[in-house]
């Protein structure tokens, strides 16, 4: 069953058509980046009318590329939440309609899901049961994954999510939109051990998260460094000699600090469930350092660890196709309602 996949849920049009007997058919992605660029972060009513533009020409676009035409596609999945309203919108209307005009069914994807089985599109799948590490813009959970929709969330962020932390943090740097990666590139040349930060919530049992504490030992450290960032000329005058080198040991500080954290509370789950197989999805999971932490900590464990390919971590269309095709083949069409989910937690799935 060939089914295409569309994700809209904040500033990425991905689409994708995955096959459920030969896998992955082809996929493309379109980045708002420039859109937002000038005004530091996502701006919502820009997004949706950007999605209008942009998801029938790449449609169009994969089809050709992929030598097949719109008759062909036999189901279609649409990122329904979480995310921006008006984002969601368009990709559901458009999914709905596309399916409705074919005669084909269509489904809703939670975007979280997509993140948590994009694993699942490598050769090397997971296999169920497993710890799920979900690290995104704005999500940092650990579920329990008995099964597709079997989720039990045993933490969570009480305030910012990782990758939230990673961009704020950035900001702070004087990085530039979109600033997660590039905090993480700065970080390479940081210097250990010259700036410390706290790993929150890590001296008391549990398995939540807190990320904004972080950010603001971040905000210190750079004004204690005498880095001003207001871009104005005259502060330019006073800044430090080695402000290249003090940014990247705070850069490098605050991710040491994030990766180390998310490790101890990955490693609290699996000693309290026994499960040994660690998943982590999501645009943080692309960073390497994480990976690296990650991958220690499961041979310790004598566990294993999986996740997407880089492109793959952040949005994009083809862990939207592959979770829908999922649950097109087992629960079918659903009615013709075009809702979106801004909140939509993925403990409300239903089993499969
Ligand atoms: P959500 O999935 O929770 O709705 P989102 O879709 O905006 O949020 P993703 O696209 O999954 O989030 O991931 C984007 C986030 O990942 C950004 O916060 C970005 O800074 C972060 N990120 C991407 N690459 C890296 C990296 N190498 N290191 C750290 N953070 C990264
Ligand atoms: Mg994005
Ligand atoms: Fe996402």
């Amino acid at each position: 069953m060939l089914i295409l996949g569309i994700e809209s849920s904040c500033d990425e049009t991905g689409i994708a058509l995955y096959d459920t007997e030969k896998g992955l058919v082809g996929h493309k992605l379109y980045s708002q980046i420039a859109v937002h660029a000038d005004y530091g972060g996502v701006v919502p009513e820009l997004a949706s009318r950007d999605h209008v533009r942009k998801t029938i020409p790449l449609i169009s676009e994969l089809l050709t590329e992929c030598d097949l035409t719109k008759q062909d596609i036999e189901g279609i999945a649409f990122t329904a939440g979480p995310g921006l309203v008006g984002a969601l919108m368009v990709g559901a209307c458009i999914g709905r309609s596309m399916a409705y005009g074919l005669g084909i069914p269509a489904v809703e994807v939670h975007h979280m899901e997509g993140h948590l089985l994009a694993p699942m599109l490598e050769d090397e799948r997971p296999e169920f049961p497993f710890i799920a590490l979900l690290v995104s813009g704005g999500h940092t959970q650990l579920v329990e994954v008995q099964g597709i929709g079997q989720y039990k969330i045993l933490g969570e962020s009480i305030d910012d999510a990782a990758g939230e932390a990673f961009d704020k943090t950035a900001k702070l740097l004087g990085l530039d939109y979109p600033d997660g990666p590039m905090l993480a590139k700065l970080a390479e040349h940081g210097t250990p051990g010259v700036f410390k930060f706290p790993r929150p919530m890590t001296d008391r049992p549990g398995l939540d998260f807190s990320f904004s504490g972080l950010k603001t030992a971040a905000a210190v450290a750079i004004r204690g460094a005498g880095i001003h960032l207001s871009g104005s000329k005259s502060d330019a005058t006073e800044l430090p000699e080695n402000i290249d080198q003090l940014k990247a040991d705070i850069a490098h500080a605050f991710q040491q600090a994030v990766v180390d954290t998310i490790a101890i509370k990955c490693r609290r789950a699996v000693e309290q469930t026994g499960i040994k197989t660690l998943v982590i999805a999501g645009g943080v999971s692309a960073n390497t350092e994480l990976r690296e932490k990650l991958a220690q900590l499961m041979a310790k464990q004598r566990g294993n660890v999986f996740y997407p390919r880089h492109e793959f971590c952040t949005d994009n269309g083809a862990m939207i196709a592959f979770a829908g095709a999922q649950r097109i083949l087992s629960q079918g069409d659903q009615n013709l309602k075009v809702k979106a989910k801004p909140r939509w937690s993925i403990e409300e799935l239903p089993k499969l």
